[in-house]
């Protein structure tokens, strides 16, 4: 006990000697980060005001992470490897849809030829209607595949509407040659067989 007592006093008095103490220089540090952290955005804001390319009038921080241009909100799209700037996402899907217009022609005939076939077929069927929803489908589907192969599997912007209105003028056309107009049904099987030819033409980015 008595020996104790000295030793507490002891390091009581070291702490003392030391004025501040070590919990002082720590609050001294954090200061002096904040202030650094203030100057640095200070000069950051004066030095480097920034305006959109598109929107000149409206200054940004905003970047695009491909062009690196600076873009306003309006301008920014949202992607999953951050923000990209309408031009950007734009040039992206150019070159993603590389379908020539020869591609385009070969879409909307061989979706034609599949569209003709629909209402043959549809004829052939007679009485199961039913089968017509898992035909007609199958028919646009089909032709559509045999258009991509065709075109070496390029696609257009624009492939998956001219390959649905291939088919719905290929089956039109042949409705009125072959049974002399349309019913409900072949408008209801060439509706089925378009959207499967749309369908196999449709990419997510
Ligand atoms: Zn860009
Ligand atoms: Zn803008």
């Amino acid at each position: 006990m008595g020996v104790e007592m000295p030793a507490a006093a002891k390091k009581l008095s070291f702490l003392s000697s030391l004025g501040k103490g070590p919990g002082h220089v720590d609050i001294d540090l954090r200061d002096g980060v904040k202030n650094m952290d203030s100057d640095m955005s200070k000069s950051t804001l004066e030095s480097e005001v920034h305006y959109c390319a598109v929107h000149p009038e409206r200054d940004t921080g905003l970047r695009c992470n491909r062009c690196e241009r600076y873009m306003c909100v309006d301008c920014a799209k949202r992607t999953p490897v951050g923000y990209t700037c309408r031009e950007c996402v734009r040039g992206h899907e150019d070159r993603f849809f590389e379908g020539t217009i020869l591609d385009y022609g070969l879409v909307a005939a061989a979706c034609a030829v599949g569209g003709a076939l629909t209402p043959f077929v549809m004829l052939l069927l007679g009485g199961f209607l039913i089968l017509g929803f898992i035909v007609a489908p199958a028919i646009g589907g089909g032709a559509a595949q045999i258009a991509l192969q065709l075109t070496g599997r390029r696609r257009g912007r624009y492939s998956g509407y001219v390959a649905a209105g291939g088919v719905l003028a290929g089956g039109i056309a042949s409705a009125f040659l072959l049974a002399g107009g349309f019913g409900l049904f072949t408008l209801l099987y060439l509706a089925l067989a378009a959207s499967a030819a749309y369908a196999r033409f449709k990419v997510s980015i």
